[in-house]
């Protein structure tokens, strides 16, 4: 297996609830070191970009609306099989589908305000990557 990096974002529905390290807790325990962190608030502009691929959605403005409504925290996970291993850590989009034990299954309180984020494929994590940090603050 390859040592990947993926982008992370623990969402506001989970800084709100004060389970960042949580979160964090169940990325490190899954074997995915945190390589860079940052917490921020997304403007309007800054969400409707990072989520530009689902601007035809039904869901999309609601998903922006949310995703600005309070403190994100960013991340770079590394790891073997980083981007699908984070994928099986978060578990399915929507919790009522998640499999036990996983991030929304445990923490998400709907479709929508589902806890974290993750790339799903190498060539989306560079640009999510990119999006958040530059080279200088990804310390491996
Ligand atoms: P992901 O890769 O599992 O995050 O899922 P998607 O890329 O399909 O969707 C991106 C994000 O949009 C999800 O994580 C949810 O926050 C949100 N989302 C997805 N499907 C729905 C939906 O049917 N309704 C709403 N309101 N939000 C959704």
């Amino acid at each position: 297996m390859a040592i990947e990096r993926t982008l992370s974002i623990i969402k506001p529905d989970a800084t709100r609830r004060n389970l960042t390290g949580a979160v964090a807790d169940r990325l490190e325990r899954a074997g995915l070191r945190i390589v860079a962190q940052k917490r921020l608030r997304l403007s309007r502009a800054q969400a409707e970009a990072f989520y530009a691929v689902h601007r035809e959605r039904p869901f999309f403005n609601d998903l922006c609306t949310f995703m600005t409504s309070g403190p994100v925290v960013a991340q770079v996970l590394e790891g073997d099989n980083a981007v699908a291993k984070n994928r099986e850590v978060m578990g399915a989009t929507d919790p009522a589908k998640a499999a036990a034990g996983t991030i929304r299954k445990d923490f998400a309180e709907s479709i929508e305000a589902n806890s974290a984020h993750g790339s799903d494929s190498i060539e989306n994590a560079a640009v999510e990557i990119a999006f958040f940090f530059s080279a200088i603050e990804i310390v491996g």
